[in-house]
Parts: C-alpha cells; structure tokens; sequence
C-alpha cells in the first residue's frame, strides 16, 4: 500500500461508501472530499463531511497506518489542528488531539475495491519504460492529449522558473539575463556551463558598446573564453589577439578570464565546436542592439526563426576551430540547432518575461511558436512513437518528454491523467 494510492482513492471516491463510520462507529457523510494539497500541510483541504449530526468543514489527513499521525509529529503542529478526518488504510493506534478529544478516523482496508489495487500494483510495478503501455492506446485520445498537453506546460513552468531565478541574480536585468540565458544555450548539451561563465564573465554592456565591429565581438569573447593566449602564424588569430590585449587591459578582463580546458572538443562533430558556437553567438550579439528587445519584438515564428540564422565572419566559412583550414564552406547553424536554441532557450525568456508580467499574450506567443516546430527526435520521442503516440509539433514533443521523465519514470500514474483513466473501476 502506499499514500498515493489512498490519496486516489479518496481524491475519486473509489471505495464502499455504504454506511459509512469512523472506527468509533459515527456515521460519516462525505459532502466533498475536497481538494488535493500538493504543499505543505494536511492531503486535502476545503472538506466538508458530516460525522454524526454535525457538519464538519476542514481537512483530510491520510496515512496507511494512524499511527503516521505521531510519526511525523502532527501532534506538534497547528497546520493540523482543522484536520476533521483522518483516513487511514488501517488503524493500528487511535490518535487524540491536544485537547483530548479522539480524532475521527475512517479505515479504508475493507472498503477497497481489490481489483482496483491490484491493477494499480500490477501498473506501478511494471518495468516497462513506460509501465502502461499496454493499456496506453485504449485510452481516449481527448485524455491523452489534454495529459500532453498539460505536461507540456509543467516543463515551460519550470524552465520558466529557471529563467526567472537567473534573473533575480542579475537584479531584474532582462538583457543580461537573456545574453547569458543564450550564451549557455550556444553551448548546447556539453559546453553549457562554460558558455555561461563565459557570459558572466563578459558583461553585456561591453559586447553592446562593440556590436557593430563583429571582429571585436568575437575578440571579447574569444578572448575570455581563453582561446586567445598567444599568437600564432594565424593572421585572423593574431589579429583577435591583438584586439582582445588592448580591450582587456581596457575593461580590467583578465581576472575572469576561462582556461582552454574547460572547453570540450571530444567526441563533438566540428559542427558543434566551441570555436564556431562562439562564432555563431557573436554573430547573432552583432545583429541587434538589444537582445532581450529583439526577442520580444518577434511577433511571427519566421522571424524568429530567421534571426537565428547567424551569419559568421568570412574565418568562420573554412574553420570549425582555430589554425585548421577545411575544405569547402561551412554551412550555416542547421535547423536543428536553431530549433533546440528556441525551445529551450527563447520559450522560456518570454514565458518567464509574460509571466512576471502577468502577461499572457507572451505565454501564448510562445506557445504558438512551440507548435510551429517541428517534433523533437530523440530517444523518448521514438519510444512514444513505438505506443503509435506520434507528436506534431515541439509543443506536443515537450510535454511527452515531461510525461516520460516526471511521471512514467517516476511510477506517478495515479498524477497522470492517463493513469487515472486506466485505474478507474468498472461499475
Ligand atoms: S505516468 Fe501516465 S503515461 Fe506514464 S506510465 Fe503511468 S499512466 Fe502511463
């Protein structure tokens, strides 16, 4: 047994109803069974039941066995006080309150439908990776959907979050936030964190004063990211070199400056080389004044989109890193790249930015441009794909991806929608 199995249970009201008492045998009526407190404090809140001839408003507290009650020292906290029921899997120890009086307690053991709890048992145990997949297609396509759907905006919430954080330590600066925010999504999955420091490293307000001499850009960050410490037969090298001495000793630089070191090159396709990213980062600095502005300026998806179709400096065309000539020209940031830089980076800033704004029109802005890209492939993508759960768009590809993590990895199907639907008893 466990508490969220109770906590289904009481949150649908899936057990015998039929005359109803609490273990002291007072009558019970359930009014409302109120609503599931996922904070602190007791399960559910706003009850109202009626034991005996009183009506009774409060909260529900639910543990497999009473004596949780003492367990976890709700004795001691004034958060329970207003708890009206207790309901409990089994009562193995009566619980009393501080003024003495006994608190109601409702057993659930015997009112239980069995077969409920061994569907459940038989789903959470599962080792499947997604234990319900057997079950997954029978279940209604407006419920899957709305599932998607709202796991999707769980994970723009949180990325959300993560942007709104960032904020508050560059003290409600929007362009720092969105420049750094950036700097770290240029770094993709393996250079993130240098690109962060990076941008930490470089304040914006000195790549803006040199936006429009692309060279210095890519000096300033080149150099601080440490690629610049000596001077080669490289003529482009030598001149970012040169470039990035006299703006150091300018702007006091060295003492934050990164080790060559903390950039990863192995195993990388040269497409994803640091070199070119910050090629590709200063390009886009070097497009427009304002970054944060620019962003929130996009009204269309194609716009959007079209900005991040980073020109390079004529070096960059034959060089994925410095002093090594390719053959041929380097193609622009594929779409795929400038895909994964939207969701997880330019979606949340403008959630972040509507919700801190308390305004929606950002949010849905954003959501609208989530659904104009392309579904996401990747791992957890192709195993919804093997359920014939196919998604469209990158809206409907973020929610699955939050579905598998938090909820099917997690055994949190009675959370799920999807779940609930499974579980529901037959009548
Ligand atoms: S969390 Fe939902 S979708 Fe995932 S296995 Fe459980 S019921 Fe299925």
């Amino acid at each position: 047994m466990t508490e969220s199995f109770l906590h289904y249970l009481w949150q649908f009201q899936y057990f015998d109803k039929k005359e109803l008492i609490t273990t002291t045998g007072e009558l019970i009526t359930i009014l409302n069974q109120g609503i599931l407190n996922t904070d602190a404090g007791p399960d559910f809140s706003q009850v109202k039941i009626k034991i005996g001839a009183i009506d009774w408003a409060g909260s529900v507290e639910i543990h497999i066995q009473s004596s949780g009650w003492y367990e976890h020292k709700h004795q001691e906290d004034a958060a329970y006080e207003n708890v009206v029921l207790h309901v409990v899997w089994e009562e193995n120890k009566p619980v009393q309150r501080k003024d003495g009086t006994w608190l109601p307690t409702l057993e659930l053991k015997d009112r239980a439908d069995k077969a409920l709890l061994k569907s459940y048992q038989k789903l959470v145990s599962n080792t499947a990776v997604i234990p319900c997949q057997s079950a997954f297609e029978n279940v209604n396509a407006v419920t899957r959907h709305s599932m998607i759907d709202k796991a999707a905006m769980i994970r723009l919430e949180e990325k959300s979050k993560q942007v709104l954080k960032l904020l508050e330590i560059n003290q409600g600066d929007w362009e720092e936030t969105a420049y750094q925010l950036l700097a770290a999504g240029f770094g993709f999955k393996v250079n993130k964190d240098p690109f962060l420091q990076l941008a930490k490293a470089l304040p914006y307000k000195l790549v803006r004063k040199h936006r429009t001499k692309v060279e210095q850009v890519e000096a300033l960050l080149f150099g601080q990211a440490g690629f610049l410490m000596a001077k080669t037969k490289d003529e482009y090298l030598t001149q970012l070199y040169n470039e990035f001495e006299f703006l150091s000793k300018k702007y006091s630089l060295a003492q934050n400056q990164l080790h060559p070191s903390q950039w990863k090159f192995l195993r990388l396709r040269p497409a994803n080389f640091p070199s070119l990213r910050i090629a590709q980062f200063a390009g886009l600095l070097s497009v427009k004044e304002n970054i944060f502005s620019a962003l929130l300026e996009m009204e269309n998806y194609k716009d959007l989109e079209s900005l991040f179709r980073v020109q390079t400096t004529h070096y960059w065309k034959d060089h994925y890193r410095f002093n090594k000539r390719v053959q041929g020209v380097i193609p622009e940031m594929g779409a795929d790249s400038r895909e994964v830089l939207l969701i997880n980076t330019v979606i949340p800033i403008l959630i972040a930015y509507g919700q801190s704004r308390d305004d929606w029109s950002y949010v849905d802005r954003a959501v609208e441009f989530l659904q104009q890209i392309p579904a996401e492939k990747n791992k957890i993508i192709r195993t919804w794909q093997q359920l014939n759960c196919v998604a469209t768009n990158a809206f409907e590809t973020q929610g699955l991806i939050e579905l598998y993590n938090n909820y099917c990895q997690r055994r949190a199907c009675l959370n799920c929608t999807i779940g609930s639907a499974i579980l529901k008893p037959v009548v």
